[in-house]
């Protein structure tokens, strides 16, 4: 099968502009859209390799979604609303079973948070499958909720629950067991994570900084730190733990709640005199958000009054 047939076969269902006259899709040299008055463009891209970033088992429709997953919660950490992606992707071998699902798993995420295929690139590579996406989002001109913004005094939120992905994912590459067959129950949360899309754009009138947890809590919420020169308290026993894992010995969970990546919930700060209007966002959007710590000046992380080296920890691909 050739580049040309696997493009029209598996990813033109938007060939030209069939999901929205506004935009010019695949088909093309470039796909096109309008820049609105009064907006900023958002852009973010995310690549994920076989055997790195999802294992070489996983059903290809999990693949497909993640793929998008992870860089809509991108733009939901910025507040931003989707426009369309582009897609490039190198495979090894043509496996039609593979793409099928692939590609059915990609348009269903896309299609639920209206974010449209409108372009990317299809290649052989050597031995593994190379994913890479690119997300286009909206964000008005007038705000912003970046790592750098920060404030003393600001309660620090989380959205959902943590402990899943990483107890999965320490499961599924053999370094922990599958206590009382716990893994079927959680497998979900490393392979389908929920973007926060409607919570992001929700924020943005309200939190002064955010971001998404990809790496781990401390380590994300350390990228805020640093942009923004400020320090953290957080109380550890305020970090809501999933109760799929709330059994496991205390170790695993601790280093899952702390250190754990693959989460894609949000993590923001925002003044005190917002948090009722952040209870009523949880309430409207039935989003469990909750308030874990502190903004302060000292520029430490501390946990529970007691400071924590974060960059030993983290998730890093360079160590
Ligand atoms: P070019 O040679 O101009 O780079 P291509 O032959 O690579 O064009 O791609 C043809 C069309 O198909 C383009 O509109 C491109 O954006 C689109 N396309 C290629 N691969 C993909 C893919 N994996 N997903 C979505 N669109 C794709
Ligand atoms: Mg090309």
């Amino acid at each position: 099968m050739s580049e040309f047939h696997i493009i029209k076969k598996y990813f033109s269902k938007y060939f030209r502009n069939k999901f929205n006259k506004e935009i010019l899709g695949v088909g093309d040299d470039c796909a096109i859209f309008s820049a609105q008055e009064n907006q900023k463009i958002a852009i973010s891209t995310d690549m994920l390799i076989e055997k790195r970033h999802f294992f070489s088992n996983t059903n290809p429709y999990n693949i497909g979604y993640k793929s998008l997953a992870v860089n809509l919660s991108d733009l939901a950490a910025v507040g931003a609303h989707p426009i369309g992606c582009l897609l490039s992707i190198g495979i090894p071998t043509f496996n039609k079973e593979w793409l099928f699902k692939f590609s059915k798993g990609f348009y269903d995420i896309s299609e639920k948070y209206d974010c449209p295929l409108i372009g990317g690139d299809t290649t052989k590579s050597n031995k593994s499958i190379i994913i890479n996406v690119t997300i286009f989002g909206n964000i008005p001109n007038t705000k912003s909720m970046k790592r750098d913004n920060a404030k003393i005094g600001d309660e620090i939120w989380v959205s959902g629950v943590f402990g899943e992905p990483d107890i999965a994912y320490r499961i599924l590459s053999g370094q922990i067991h599958n206590i009382d067959n716990i893994l079927e129950n959680i497998k979900i949360s490393l392979e389908m994570p929920i973007p926060r899309i409607t919570l992001g754009k929700e924020l943005i009138d309200h939190a002064n900084a955010a971001i998404d947890i990809s790496d781990g809590l401390i380590q994300d919420l350390n990228h805020i730190l640093e942009a923004s020169k400020v320090g953290a308290n957080i109380n550890y026993k305020a970090i809501p733990i999933s109760n799929k894992v709330i059994k496991l010995p205390e170790n695993i969970k601790k280093y899952a709640v702390l250190n754990g990546g693959d989460l894609y919930e949000l993590c923001f700060t925002a003044p005190l005199h917002k948090h009722d209007t952040i209870v009523d966002i949880a309430k409207q959007l039935n989003i469990k958000l909750s308030v874990i710590g502190n903004i302060t000046s000292n520029t430490t992380l501390k946990i529970n009054g007691i400071e924590k080296n974060y960059d030993i920890n983290g998730f890093d691909h360079f160590k």
